[in-house]
């Protein structure tokens, strides 16, 4: 807990300052702000992918809080915000999505508050847990959000299409056994490092026994970048592996090395950035290949929601709560890491990595002509994504976000 004088405009975090904290009462008294609020805040601003959050009241001094609400409430600890979230599109979120995402994060006081569902009460509480819809009345308290509002998981999110990824690793793939397999992508090691004598060597082989076959693939990049100079040096030997061909995938930055984590996630988020920032100069939908723990604690915020997320987590459910695209889930031939029982790919030997896909990737890149393809002549070729609305939501953020980069 942190008090501030009436007038102090620190910035407390990247997005908050205290001044969106100051009691509406007029009084030229303290604000008193939890720090925990503020990291919290953060992290629903990224795992929502916002474009701003509004804090439409923070702290309130006893007496202004006695005349909004009970005069004692968690806006009076200052532990507690009411909040508008606005999404890429510059539209309020709904409350009922921001609830949902605020209970994934651990906030212990959540509500909303207004019939239009765009505004939510989220508090750091210490003892207990509230979660409410004051639309509804006080005494309509939920248990779990998801249910209570009929919205899915994150982690059970449609999963649209199943792929693997493969390297010189699974030597030679027999690419029409894979494709009757039901495999509808593959992500392929390109290279590694900054040198053209490291391409893949099954690279070629593998992208030929994709395009014969009519399996949609993306490319990725194995980094042994130090340095952001480094990873844009990869990334210039990576396009000149990769140029000249089409993919219907992204081109993903692959940081794995524990060397590199070393650095610290200032380096870590400025050689993704800089990778990624020389693949779209050229034309291509660039993403970063990176596990949970790794994206929670070496990549900054800006980064994650700016690329495309290939996220690997061996489990039986993703818990990364950012916005991805391709979650590797496990590995076919592996006993403890096959979650799903594959036990082989068809046209594989041996081990081989698991994925499964969540958004539309061939749709958009071919729409906007990216990745060696060239752009549809009229708009009259671009039909509207039959797709559920969320996957529509997410397909249309990526969407917008390749706009801005190319713009
Ligand atoms: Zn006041
Ligand atoms: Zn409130």
């Amino acid at each position: 807990m942190k008090s501030y004088i009436n007038t102090d405009n620190t910035q407390i975090s990247e997005h908050f300052n205290v001044q969106e904290f100051k009691c509406k009462c007029g009084n030229t008294h303290d604000i008193l702000i939890d720090t925990s609020l503020i990291d919290k805040l953060e992290k629903l601003r990224a795992a929502l992918n916002c474009s701003k959050i509004i804090v439409t009241s923070g702290y309130r001094c006893t007496k202004h809080d006695a005349f909004v609400s009970t005069g004692n409430g968690q806006h009076t600890k200052g532990t507690a915000a009411d909040i508008v979230c606005y999404g890429q599109d510059g539209k309020p979120i709904s409350s009922k999505l921001v609830c949902c995402k605020a209970q994934d994060l651990g906030f212990t006081g959540i509500a909303n508050i207004t019939s239009d569902y765009d505004r939510t009460h989220v508090d750091v509480r210490s003892s207990g847990k509230w979660y409410g819809n004051e639309v509804c009345g006080n005494g309509n308290v939920t248990s779990d959000f998801y249910n209570y509002y009929g919205i899915i998981r994150n982690d059970s999110r449609k999963i649209l299409v199943k792929g693997i990824d493969v390297s010189y690793a699974q030597g030679n793939i027999n690419w029409s056994h894979v494709k009757t397999d039901g495999v509808k992508f593959a992500l392929i090691r390109a290279g590694y490092g900054k040198e053209l004598s490291q391409k893949d060597g099954q690279f070629e082989n593998n992208y030929a026994g994709c395009k014969s076959n009519g399996v949609p693939c993306g490319a990725y990049w194995y980094s042994y970048a130090k340095s952001a100079e480094e990873a844009r040096q990869e990334a210039k030997t990576c396009l000149q592996v990769i140029g000249g061909k089409t993919f219907e995938y992204p081109i993903y930055f692959d940081l794995e090395e524990p060397s590199q984590f070393e650095l610290g996630k200032k380096i870590c988020s400025d050689m993704v950035q800089a990778f990624c920032d020389e693949i779209e100069k050229a034309g291509y939908y660039s993403g970063l290949y990176c596990s949970t723990s790794y994206l929670d604690s070496h990549i900054s915020d800006s980064i994650k929601n700016r690329y495309a997320i290939w996220v690997a987590q061996y489990n039986d459910k993703c818990t990364y709560t950012g916005d991805y695209g391709i979650w590797q889930h496990g590995a076919a031939g592996h006993p403890e890491y096959d979650f799903t029982n594959t036990g082989s790919i068809p046209g594989v030997d041996g081990q081989c990595d698991l994925n499964y896909g969540y958004i539309d990737y061939p749709d958009i890149i071919k729409k906007y002509g990216l990745n060696g393809f060239s752009k549809p002549d009229s708009k009259s070729d671009i039909e509207e994504p039959k797709s559920e609305k969320s996957t529509l939501e997410q397909i249309l953020d990526h969407v917008a976000s390749i706009d801005n980069k190319l713009s």
